[in-house]
């Protein structure tokens, strides 16, 4: 009876030992190898809902001589957490550094997988996060329950990056990259040198309608500046896991420039926010995915941008 009751009780011992160190194991997130060591996991284009359980950005991984960074880390704990397993399949080198690439929640909300590490982001990414976190995790409850939603993690930027931070996982040097308000005002790129690689974040949507969640001019600024980027390839925020580069910001800067050129003759001809919403940019309807959910918003954010221009 006692030697029962003592295994049952080191078994439970045991078992919340183990709970304590380890979470939870997960599937591992299905990743494609994009270059020698570059690993991407493409999320669904579409807007976070429970048949895709919030997994709806892409995010990826880096691996280094002797080390790993996460680019990254999906909507939701969950995701994080299996982000974590691929990283385990693919290689005995352990990640250091987690690189968010801008604030929004489909991007950072899997940082819960990853608090034992350094986050590395834009030097305006804690203040942004910090003033929305509460509304983006309310949303993903209501998108996809509280259960997805539970255990997001605080707010943390360890390596605030203001222009520019090298990051060297061991003959593999990362090049982060702060930029002026574009999609948001905290958006940030990782070059891979050695493959030609960039991760992109949302400065790069294909397929998937951008979103000007910052400022439409401030974005086509930017992207003549990341035109001049030396890679062969880059990871879109959303869409597939590489494109070619940088032709891939063609069908980007069409649209952006669309969308204030459309806003700006409702103006010219003292058109109301509502004209606006109806005529903008409507020749790129079928060019794009979440054409209704986002060109709305992105007239009537471009709208209060160039009213006073
Ligand atoms: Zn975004």
């Amino acid at each position: 009876m006692t030697i029962i009751l003592g295994r049952h009780v080191g078994c439970a011992v045991v078992l919340g030992l183990l709970t304590a160190a380890l979470p939870v194991s997960a599937e591992p997130l299905p990743v494609t190898e994009v270059a020698p060591g570059v690993f991407v996991h493409q999320g669904t284009i579409a807007e976070p809902a429970p048949d895709n359980r919030g997994d709806t950005a892409n995010m990826g991984f880096i691996v280094g001589d002797s080390a790993v960074a996460v680019i990254d880390t999906g909507g939701t704990p969950e995701l994080g957490q299996r982000l974590r397993e691929a990283i385990t399949a693919r290689t005995d080198k352990k990640p250091v550094i987690v690189v968010n690439t801008h604030m929004h929640p489909d991007h950072v909300f899997g940082n819960a997988a990853f608090v034992d590490l350094p986050f590395a982001g834009h030097a305006n990414l804690r203040d942004a996060l910090a003033a929305r976190q509460e509304v983006y995790r309310q949303r993903l409850t209501d998108e996809l329950g509280t259960e997805a939603a539970a255990g997001v993690a605080p707010v943390r930027v360890d390596r605030p990056v203001a222009e520019e931070l090298r990051v060297d996982l061991g003959n593999r040097i990362l090049v982060l990259t702060a930029y002026p308000t574009a999609h948001t005002n905290n958006d940030l790129t990782v070059f891979d040198r050695k493959t030609g690689t960039l991760f992109a974040g949302d400065l790069l949507f294909v397929d998937h309608l951008p979103a000007v969640d910052g400022n439409a001019l401030g974005w086509l600024r930017v992207i003549d500046r990341l035109e001049r980027v030396p890679a062969v390839r880059a990871v879109p925020g959303h869409g597939p896991a590489s494109v070619a580069w940088p032709g891939a910001l063609d069908a980007e800067r069409r649209y952006l420039t669309a969308l204030v050129e459309g806003v700006r003759r409702v103006l010219k001809a003292d058109g109301s926010i509502q004209d606006a919403v109806t005529q903008v940019a409507e020749d790129e309807r079928e060019r794009w995915l979440l054409f209704d959910a986002y060109n709305p918003r992105n007239i009537t954010a471009t709208f209060a941008e160039l009213e006073w221009e």
